[in-house]
């Protein structure tokens, strides 16, 4: 069924041999992080422990120490999402921050009247912050609309753009259903009219390896929390074009080439977006979890985590009352599903309760939950260190809530 040793992967995460409200922890909520491997762990330690120091600035030995391994680490983002220069890769604190980077740099490029393009299936990080480049510019955010099945209607997005399309921003993977959105085509048309296009990558990340020069994308974003790496660091991946052009976001130290109380002149990428010290050791376990998940292969964890979703949608369909939400043709680890006249943050106190952890809510995209109608969702999301075994533990919690709960 898989090539992979999921019981030798498991001994790589010690947290998932703890219990939880006295039951076995079973952690089915990887969408919003995952676990941590021992081989992150210990590269975290080793830094801590070895040549803990700052980078880029001093000429002891520690400093280029930490210096090479932080600059190792940006050639491993680079070789990973087949990036063409290692200084497009801007070290960042996540996703959020690389999105917030794209869209203050844009204000000054954007007048009344141009238009940005947003799908209805973003989490709230990949629409605040467009709003807010809005308000500044005077230009008007368009929605692409979806489907009941949670697929964007791609003839609809192909209506709304125009000469006057200037941005374009869209998620690989929906963090709240678990939809692959066609991002090639997407990317596709918006070069047509000459708009750029940001791919939000934090939710496809741990699941597909994207080969960002075949996509010809013009900025990606990633989270390293969400694939096997520690939180407080990720990547933006900007064509260089871009990049040259974009104003720094933050001004500080290590961004600038020469300062005078006259005028500063930034320095050379990556480093005029990389403004004080950055999170070293982040970054270097960021290269670290890329070469644990390497190391299992992409391919293999795409194949053995279908097959779990297949698996646990199948089972959660015979409850009856179960409705899954985001039935998309293409979709990734995620199910998002309520039962009948129970609110999901119920089901979650329970599950929690059996050592079942999922997410309730919105999943920070309201939108998503408007246009069904309800108020959130219980959301199982799924790792290639999940199980077989795991999914019938969900279903024969999800059972057991569904009759304390009606
Ligand atoms: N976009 C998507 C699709 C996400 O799933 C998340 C994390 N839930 C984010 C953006 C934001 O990522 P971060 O909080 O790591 O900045």
């Amino acid at each position: 069924e898989t090539s992979l040793d999921i019981q030798a992967i498991r001994k790589d995460f010690p947290i998932l041999q703890r219990q939880v409200n006295g039951q076995p922890l079973v952690y089915l909520d990887n969408a919003a992080t995952s676990q941590t491997p021992d081989q992150v762990v210990n590269t975290i330690v080793d830094y801590y422990h070895g040549y803990n120091a700052n980078i880029h600035r001093g000429v002891h030995t520690l400093s280029q120490e930490a210096t090479d391994a932080y600059e190792i680490a940006r050639q491993k983002i680079q070789k990973h999402f087949n990036i063409a220069h290692s200084y497009e890769v801007i070290f960042t604190s996540g996703t959020t921050h690389g999105i917030n980077l794209v869209a203050t740099g844009f204000t000054s490029f954007l007048k009344k009247g141009d238009e940005i393009v947003v799908s209805a299936m973003e989490h709230h990080s990949n629409i605040v912050p467009w709003q807010m480049l809005c308000e500044r510019t005077g230009a008007v955010l368009k929605v692409i609309p979806m489907n009941q099945e949670g697929e964007l209607v791609m003839d609809a997005y192909h209506d709304l753009l125009s000469d006057k399309t200037k941005l374009v921003f869209c998620n690989h993977v929906s963090n709240a259903l678990g939809t692959v959105n066609p991002i090639e085509e997407i990317i596709e048309a918006a070069h047509k009219v000459g708009a750029a296009v940001l791919i939000d990558g934090a939710q496809a990340a741990a699941h597909i390896k994207a080969d960002l020069q075949a996509l010809d994308v013009d900025f990606y974003t990633v989270s390293a929390h969400k694939m096997c790496g520690p939180t407080g660091v990720g990547m933006l991946y900007g064509k260089q074009e871009w990049l040259k052009k974009l104003p720094p976001y933050q001004g500080g130290g290590e961004m600038i080439a020469e300062v005078t109380f006259e005028k500063t002149t930034y320095a050379d990428l990556p480093h005029k977006f990389e403004a004080g010290t950055p999170n070293i050791c982040g970054g270097i376990a960021f290269g670290a979890a890329l070469d644990y998940m390497n190391n299992i292969g992409f391919d293999a964890i795409a194949h053995y985590e279908d097959g779990l979703m297949q698996y646990a949608t199948e089972q959660l369909l015979s409850i009856e009352g179960l409705r899954i939400y985001g039935t998309a043709k293409n979709k990734t680890s995620v199910i998002s599903f309520n039962i009948e006249g129970i609110h999901p943050y119920d089901i979650g106190t329970i599950l929690d309760k059996l050592g079942i952890a999922v997410r309730t809510g919105h999943h920070c995209a309201q939108p998503i939950m408007d246009f069904y109608k309800i108020p959130g969702t219980v959301r199982a999301s799924f790792s290639f260190y999940n199980t077989k075994e795991e999914v019938d533990v969900l279903v024969a919690g999800v059972k057991r809530a569904k009759n304390m709960l009606v």
